[in-house]
């Protein structure tokens, strides 16, 4: 293990740029689920040149001339995002860089991997072109590097010989530029499809690779379109330098939000760590459908108004038997459930009024292939409610459902519009229901925040209405949000044309895919609406999912709320952590220390899950001064990991509390990642056996499982634009 493969390239293990080929196993989320025993191999892959001995700190080194580079900017981004600890040093302002810049002594290396923002870290003005870092500081980083093995990304440069690239045959915005992954290129990016999309505002250059240079072939991982020779442009390839350590070279430019730097993000970190670092991602995709068994005020297309409680002229939207049929049959197809967000209000209202209610059967008989969170009984604006009021608004709809059989967690809340979270009663209200997490609008609130001992679940918005069932509908407000009437903002761009059906599909099945590319666990809500009559969310996320699968190979977890709190929670631990912790690599195994108590992710070590070609984890390192091996840590909960069957094992919980045994027993008040069940020993204080008749509503319903909105439906769609 003295020399490292990256230079011996006769070895078939490094025709993917040297990268240590680990089993590809097809990960689906039942695979996943087995990867709760921790695998006792204490070697992690070899990533790095080092020598016997050597000490490779677990960080990520990012140069940049002057800090406003988006290639910059996007490797941040993309290192945050998954928790992977790096420095950035703005060569601008830094002082000059040496070898102590870059080592703690000969044999201990404070960087896994150097990232360049731009090739020769260039800074340009009308006096020409000129590198940030001058010859000393070249060197001694290429010193670095060459001892240590480290490799280096260019995260985007003009093509030139020194790249091991011939000059570009063609220069300018790549959007839409034919982008495919060579087979060096899918064990690299082992999480992709094949296809890259290359996004709109993308300037970059097309270069073939130099015929022979350096100790081994170029190696192209993303090929572009061919030159007047047949040879295919390299956008994304390896040069092997002569001074012996790897550089990926990257020929097109790429922002924190373009589609393909977050596409290639995951894969390129794993290039430049060799595989191993601190770390872990996952793609989720929550769909929360809210006000299930209401009826949403309709939009008036001629007025531009959503008026209250005017079903005699504008009918509410409100779901069908048929609806219910038709959103399995989606279930069926994408493999994907959707959680209905419900209040029970609405069906005993249009019981009570019609003397049945074919839209509860349905749902009633579906109700195991559901997923099913308390959105209170009749979604009362709880903004100046008392604290018994919000309590009996929790309650009431959890007793509906445990009378309707309806499996849930009890613990989870969304409230109607969001309201009540500034209400002051609104704390001991919840601990007094026993709620542990409560939704938030993630426009205006998108960190977890508490209250009392009850955290927020921040949820997407869209501009899939609440309140149409039409497309025609649908289209209308959207257009006369983003162009009939629309002010520019900060976080709103108006339309310079009404947009046809397509292009709002396009705009927003493009906001959400990003979500579901930045290891984001935040479920994304609409509304019950928007499964009846024509089926807005339908195309939405229909477009939404064909982008995934035409780009992507990996499953998409769907977290419930509960575990989507618990992600959300774990990563911001972290981040919040990551800077204390050290993590090295010594003769292949990988070490964490901390001195305090962390869960610490790791990519890259034989324990973990896998996912898209490498295995991931989240591990317990106990505080104190002792080195932990990852190996032999424990892991810590995966909430984000087929914790579907968790949710039915507690909700088995919790039918045997309903059934009998409730006075006794009650959901605790979990806390992170405790799983909450426990016996209260107070008895029946949420009410389950003695209210089942309740008290009668009193929140102004006056239709058919109408409700009233108390804010206007005018503004409602602005929050999803961001
Ligand atoms: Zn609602």
């Amino acid at each position: 293990m003295t020399t490292r493969s990256m230079l011996t390239t006769t070895d078939s293990t490094t025709a993917s740029g040297g990268r240590a080929r680990r089993p590809l196993i097809v990960a689906t989320a039942r695979c996943l689920l087995a990867a709760t025993l921790v695998v006792i191999a204490a070697m992690a892959p070899s990533a790095f040149a080092a020598e016997a001995g050597d000490r490779i700190d677990l960080k990520v080194l990012v140069l940049s001339a002057n800090g406003f580079e988006a290639s910059f900017q996007a490797w941040t981004a993309a290192l945050k995002r998954e928790g992977v600890p790096f420095d950035t040093l703005i060569a601008n302002e830094a002082a000059p860089i040496t070898s102590d810049t870059l080592t703690a002594s000969p044999t201990h290396a404070r960087y896994q991997a150097v990232i360049l923002a731009t090739g020769g870290l260039l800074e340009c003005s009308a006096l020409g072109c000129f590198s940030a870092l001058d010859a000393g500081e070249w060197a001694a980083l290429n010193a670095f590097q060459t001892r240590f093995g480290v490799r280096r990304v260019v995260a985007y440069t003009y093509p030139t010989p020194e790249f091991g690239l011939n000059y570009p045959f063609h220069a300018g915005d790549l959007a839409g530029t034919p982008a495919q992954l060579t087979t060096g290129g899918k064990a690299a990016f082992a999480y992709l499809a094949g296809a890259v999309a290359i996004d709109t505002g993308a300037y970059g250059y097309l270069a073939t690779p130099l015929a022979t240079e350096g100790p081994a072939p170029f190696e192209t991982l993303v090929a572009g379109p061919a030159d007047a020779a047949g040879t295919a442009a390299a956008l994304v390839g390896v040069h092997n330098r002569t001074d012996g350590f790897e550089e990926l070279v990257i020929t097109v430019d790429g922002n924190a939000s373009q589609l393909h730097s977050l596409l290639l993000a995951h894969g390129l970190i794993g290039w430049a760590t060799g595989g191993v670092h601190l770390g872990y991602r996952r793609n989720y995709f929550t769909l929360h459908i809210d006000d299930v068994f209401l009826g949403d005020d309709r939009w008036d297309v001629n007025d531009n108004v959503t008026y209250e409680d005017d079903g005699a002229t504008n009918p509410v939207v409100r779901m069908n038997a048929a609806d219910v049929t038709r959103a399995l049959a989606w279930q069926t197809t994408t493999g994907l459930k959707l959680d209905m967000v419900f209040n029970g209000g609405g069906s005993d209202e249009a019981i009570a009024e019609n003397g049945s209610d074919a839209l509860t059967k349905a749902l009633l008989k579906a109700r195991k292939q559901f997923r099913w969170i308390n959105h209170t009984y009749s979604h009362p604006n709880l903004n100046a409610s008392t604290q018994a009021e919000i309590v009996a608004e929790i309650t009431k709809n959890l007793d509906w459902a445990w009378a309707n059989k309806i499996n849930l967690d009890p613990r989870e809340l969304v409230t109607g519009e969001h309201s009540g979270l500034s209400n002051l009663a609104m704390p001991a209200a919840l601990a007094q229901a026993k709620i542990s997490w409560f939704a938030a609008d993630n426009s205006y609130d998108p960190t977890p925040f508490n209250l009392g001992e009850a955290v927020s679940v921040p949820r997407h918005p869209s501009n899939v209405y609440y309140n149409v069932g039409t497309f025609a509908e649908q289209l209308d407000e959207y257009n006369y949000l983003y162009f009939d009437h629309c002010t520019n903002t900060a976080t709103t761009t108006c339309l310079t044309a009404p947009a046809t059906y397509a292009q709002y599909v396009n705009s927003e099945a493009t906001i959400m895919i990003r979500h579901l590319l930045t290891n984001d666990a935040r479920p994304h809500y609409f509304h019950q609406a928007n499964l009846a009559e024509d089926g807005t969310l339908y195309p939405v996320a229909d477009e939404v999912l064909k982008r995934y699968t035409t780009w992507l190979s990996v499953p998409l977890f769907q977290p419930t709320f509960r575990e989507s709190s618990l992600i959300l929670a774990q990563q911001q631990a972290w981040a919040g952590n990551a800077g204390a912790v050290k993590g090295w690599v010594v003769d292949g195994k990988i070490y964490v220390q901390s001195a305090t108590a962390v869960e610490v992710p790791v990519t890259g070590a034989e324990a973990g899950s896998w996912y898209g070609g490498d295995r991931s984890g989240w591990f317990k390192v106990p505080g104190g001064d002792a080195a932990v091996v990852i190996t032999e840590a424990e892991e810590a909960a995966l909430p984000n990991l087929g914790k579907y069957e968790q949710w039915q094992l507690e909700t088995q919980k919790w039918n045997a509390w309903k059934h009998g045994k409730g006075k006794g027993h009650g959901w605790g008040h979990g806390s992170h990642g405790k799983q909450g069940w426990k016996s209260s020993g107070k008895g029946g204080d949420t009410g389950c056996s003695s209210k089942s008749g309740g008290k009668s509503k009193s929140h102004g319903e006056s239709k058919s499982g109408g409700k009233s909105k108390s804010q206007s439906g005018k503004k409602s769609g602005k929050k999803g634009h961001h």
